[in-house]
């Protein structure tokens, strides 16, 4: 199935808007795990739970498997396209995510719930795939 030009400009434009993430901030607090921004006047890191920083800090790749509270759910539905995406909200990328049948399937099988309980639900099947860590 063919992207339509529009759809290949979105793409990328969320692809700029990482890598242009990715440059300002790939470090993260060693305590917190949070991105930290530099203060150039201070020549310090700033973790955003109010403190300095100490190195040395964490890239990426070095963070704890990411927990629900650590996530954010992304959907997209339009038309007969459907996406449902759990991202890790301190380095927005994709944990797991669902098209089109993947989508309909999880709802068949009753791990989707619609209405209000569907975050909670995309969360709990994430969580019961193993692709975020147990919380409770
Ligand atoms: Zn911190």
């Amino acid at each position: 199935m063919a992207l339509t030009n529009e759809e290949i400009d979105q793409i990328a434009d969320k692809v700029a808007e990482k890598l242009d993430k990715h440059s300002q901030s790939a470090l993260y607090c060693p305590i917190h795990n949070v991105p930290v921004t530099f203060d150039g006047y201070e020549g310090k890191w700033w973790c955003p739970q109010g403190h300095w920083a100490t190195p040395p800090l964490k890239s990426a790749s070095e963070l704890p498997q990411p927990t629900r509270l650590d996530a954010e759910v992304l959907t997209w539905f339009e038309r007969d396209r459907a996406h449902v995406e759990v991202q890790d909200k301190r380095t927005e990328e994709t944990v797991i995510e669902w098209w089109d049948e993947g989508v309909e399937q999880a709802f068949e099988d009753g791990f989707f719930k619609s209405g209000r309980p569907f975050h909670e639900s995309v969360l709990d099947y994430a969580e019961h795939l193993g692709a975020l860590a147990p919380w409770r």
